[in-house]
């Protein structure tokens, strides 16, 4: 019998190989691991590796994630796939967001070096990567944050593990698994990007314990923001926000309504980022609400429906329930008895300052209007209500001095004047996007650099030609 010892022993090395890293070829597949030390340790080795790839492979990657998300198929696949499985949001929507997340997330230009020469040679400061990060995604916008993440942090030179919702584990893993398998086919190492087959909070926490994981990113509620900050780790925390949006009298009121319909209707107000509330100046609230309703919102006067909807679409007035999440408007006021058709964007309704409908970030198209004396109590209201989250605020105003008067008292991480919330991540705005934006530890719009350490490089005497 001809035995091939060249091919067992390659045979051998393989199955020795995917045992150790996880397989492109196991059960699960392209960085889908069984548990999260699994992971982690493929992470880690897949990161070692990749310090040794260029700038220009890495843009070739990034490149590569590109490709994936931007694939017709691929976009409606996975913008179909989060909606059912999340159960929030809406298709057009999503195709927007995913598509968005992938042109628009900076790559490896984002890591602009600083130099410094002289007469004592040549100093440079460049962005390396931490290692492996761990990162933890929102059911909100599940595949969207897979893909600006990974962008930024493989751009960054790091590998990272992700810590998905497990309300839209499906979606993730299928997009992981197709994001490893055109990094491979690039030519890429293993297991850049990984995860486990059944994401929870355990395994977030052990992610979120393991010494290898040198810096945490968590883009989702207060809760999870506090206990990556609570590790000891570096830490990145994009957090909730309340984003109110003021109007006063100078503003031009037509643009000032259709923007805040559409910005508040997006995704069915699922960003982070989306009008969560109004503050109206009571000398053009009326002629708002006239447009507002013009431009697709369905406004809601009787007090018991109003009152029926609270029940309904919040936990014991303090919380958004989550069964309403992100559902459309046609499919709330059905609930509430009342028939519309889809061209209806936003449920709205005059409130006072109190009603939970203000005060709770209830991400559904649910928009409240206060109304208030003038320009100064508005901004004074907004500061109040945004609960110093320092997230997103909006104003509609021709009044520079309100303007920065406004922009400096809310101190937001975002602040749109005159435009839709998103005109902030680089819908219809100048800038690139993201879908983490971290407010409480101060990145702010995260990109390539934000998951990077600055290193000093410094070389005596030499080097420099003036
Ligand atoms: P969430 O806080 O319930 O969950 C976010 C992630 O954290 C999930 O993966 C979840 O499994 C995990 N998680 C939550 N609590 C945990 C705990 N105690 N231990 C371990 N893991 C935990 O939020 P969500 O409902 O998925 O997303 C909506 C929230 O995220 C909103 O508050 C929204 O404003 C915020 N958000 C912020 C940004 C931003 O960029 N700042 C972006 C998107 C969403």
């Amino acid at each position: 019998m001809n035995i091939d010892v060249e091919l067992i022993e390659k045979v051998v090395k393989k199955v020795l190989n995917d045992v150790e890293t996880g397989s492109s070829e196991s059960e699960y597949g392209y960085g889908i691991f069984d548990t999260m030390d699994e992971a982690i340790e493929a992470s880690a080795k897949a990161q070692k590796e990749y310090m040794n790839h260029s700038m220009a492979d890495r843009q070739r990657y990034v490149e590569g994630i590109r490709e994936v998300v931007c694939t017709k198929e691929n976009l409606e696949y996975m913008s179909k796939l989060a909606v059912e499985e999340s159960g929030m949001g809406a298709y057009e929507y999503k195709v927007i967001k995913n598509r968005l997340a992938a042109v628009k997330s900076p790559g490896v230009e984002d890591l602009t070096t600083e130099a410094l020469s002289g007469d004592d040679g040549l100093t440079l400061v460049e962005y390396c990567p931490f290692g492996v990060i761990g990162a933890i995604a929102p059911t909100t916008n599940p595949t969207e944050t897979v893909i600006c993440n990974s962008i930024a942090m493989l751009a960054g030179g790091n590998t990272v593990v992700f810590s998905p919702h497990p309300r839209s584990k499906g979606v993730s893993i299928w997009l992981i698994k197709k994001l490893n398998a055109k990094l491979e086919e690039l030519g890429a190492p293993r297991n850049l990007i990984v995860t486990v087959k059944e994401p929870s909070i355990e395994n977030t926490n052990i992610m979120m314990n393991h010494p290898k994981v040198r810096m945490l990113v968590a883009t989702g509620g207060p809760g999870i923001v506090k206990a990556v900050m609570s590790t000891g780790k570096k830490a990145i925390g994009a957090g909730a926000g309340n984003p109110p949006v003021v109007v006063d009298e100078t503003a031009d009121i037509e643009k000032a309504a259709k923007d805040i319909v559409n910005g508040c209707s997006f995704d069915n107000n699922l960003p982070c980022i989306a009008e969560k509330e109004v503050i109206a100046v009571d000398q053009i609230a009326d002629y708002l609400i006239f447009n507002m309703k013009n431009n697709g919102a369905y406004e809601v006067k009787d007090p018991e429906i109003i009152e029926k909807m609270v029940d309904l679409v919040t936990k014991d007035r303090k919380k958004p329930a989550v069964n309403f999440v992100g559902k459309s408007a046609q499919y709330i006021l059905d609930k509430v008895g009342i028939k519309v058709g889809p061209e209806v964007k936003c449920i709205i309704m005059e409130a006072p300052k109190d009603h939970p409908f203000v005060q709770i970030e209830l991400m559904m198209p649910i928009l409240p209007i206060v109304r208030v004396p003038n320009v100064d109590e508005a901004i004074d209201f907004a500061v109040e209500v945004e609960h110093g989250n320092r997230h997103t605020a909006m104003m509609h105003s021709k009044n520079v001095d309100k303007l920065t008067k406004m922009a400096k008292e809310i101190e937001t991480t975002i602040f749109v004047k005159n435009g839709p919330s998103y005109a902030g991540i680089g819908v219809g705005g100048m800038g690139y996007t993201t879908f983490t934006i971290a407010g409480p530890t101060g990145e702010g719009l995260t990109s390539a650099k934000s998951f990077c350490r600055k290193r000093r490089c410094v070389l005596q005497d030499g080097l420099h030609i003036r």
